[in-house]
């Protein structure tokens, strides 16, 4: 293995949401750097440490987090990369979708960082990268709920970036596009004709195609990493040019 793949050698990290997609994926990266691995998932991972964490749940959160401290020794690296979606629109979504949603993905969010936080000053290399999306910067179709979920994750990462940065962790975030994980497997199963909306969605990519976990693990891994010294409150995008290109038709 090379130097440049040890980065994460003596690291603690937790990855939520890492028992599937983007996160397992995650995970996987982590690990081959160097890094111990702990899961913090409603399901149990198949390759990683995990530890049962529901991140709507504040007990949860800070058990696992004292759980990891104590059976590690430190904690240094943060991934907040749980999330669920909701399809609709803001006149078809009810206050319980808006509650469940923000309740993962905003709150969680914010609750495992604040477990975390104190543990994180701590380390020489104290990072947080939290899984936003394309949802956060270009207006989606039937995706009110996620939609607004997501742009307060991309306003949280720049708010905690401000308020951490003199205590040396940065935090900083990735917009994949419509990535290929299981969760997009359950929307191409539930629609109509999967073939054709599988089709819509590469379409919708500049590049032709969907994002894999693995593209979208190597942007985090990036940005956690002691390579990212310089790098706080950004949000790299990872979605074949969907934010910001505009191609001519072929
Ligand atoms: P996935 O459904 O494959 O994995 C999500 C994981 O989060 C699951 O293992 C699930 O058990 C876990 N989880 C859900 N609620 C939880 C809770 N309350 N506590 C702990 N764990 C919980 O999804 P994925 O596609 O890998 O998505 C991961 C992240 O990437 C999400 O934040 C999602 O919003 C984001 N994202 C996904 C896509 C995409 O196209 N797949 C695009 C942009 C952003």
């Amino acid at each position: 293995m090379t130097e440049a793949q040890n980065d994460f050698t003596g690291l603690v990290a937790v990855v939520t949401g890492g028992a599937s997609g983007i996160g397992a994926a995650i995970a996987d990266r982590l690990e081959s750097g160097g890094a111990t691995v702990a899961v913090f998932d409603l399901a149990a991972s198949a390759r990683h440490t995990s530890f049962r964490v529901d991140v709507t749940d504040d007990v949860s959160v800070r058990d696992g987090i004292e759980a990891v401290v104590e059976r590690f020794g430190r904690l240094d690296v943060l991934i907040n990369n749980a999330g669920i979606g909701a399809a609709g629109t803001v006149e078809t979504s009810d206050d319980a979708t808006w509650q469940r949603v923000l309740d993962v993905n905003v709150v969680g969010t914010a609750r495992v960082s604040r477990a975390a936080m104190p543990h994180l000053k701590r380390s020489p290399h104290g990072a947080i990268v939290n899984t936003c999306s394309i949802a956060a910067t270009a207006g989606l179709p039937e995706r009110a709920v996620y939609s607004a979920s997501k742009g307060a994750v991309l306003a949280l990462t720049r708010a905690m970036a401000a308020d951490h940065l003199r205590e040396g962790v940065r935090v900083n975030a990735v917009n994949p596009g419509t990535a290929d994980t299981p969760w997009v497997g359950r929307l191409l199963d539930a629609a109509d004709d999967p073939i054709a909306e599988r089709a819509a969605l590469e379409a919708r990519q500049p590049h032709g195609r969907l994002v894999s976990a693995g593209e979208v693990a190597d942007a985090v891994v990036y940005l956690a990493g002691p390579r990212a010294s310089s790098t706080t409150g950004v949000a790299l995008a990872v979605d074949g040019g969907m934010q910001n290109l505009r191609l001519r038709a072929e």
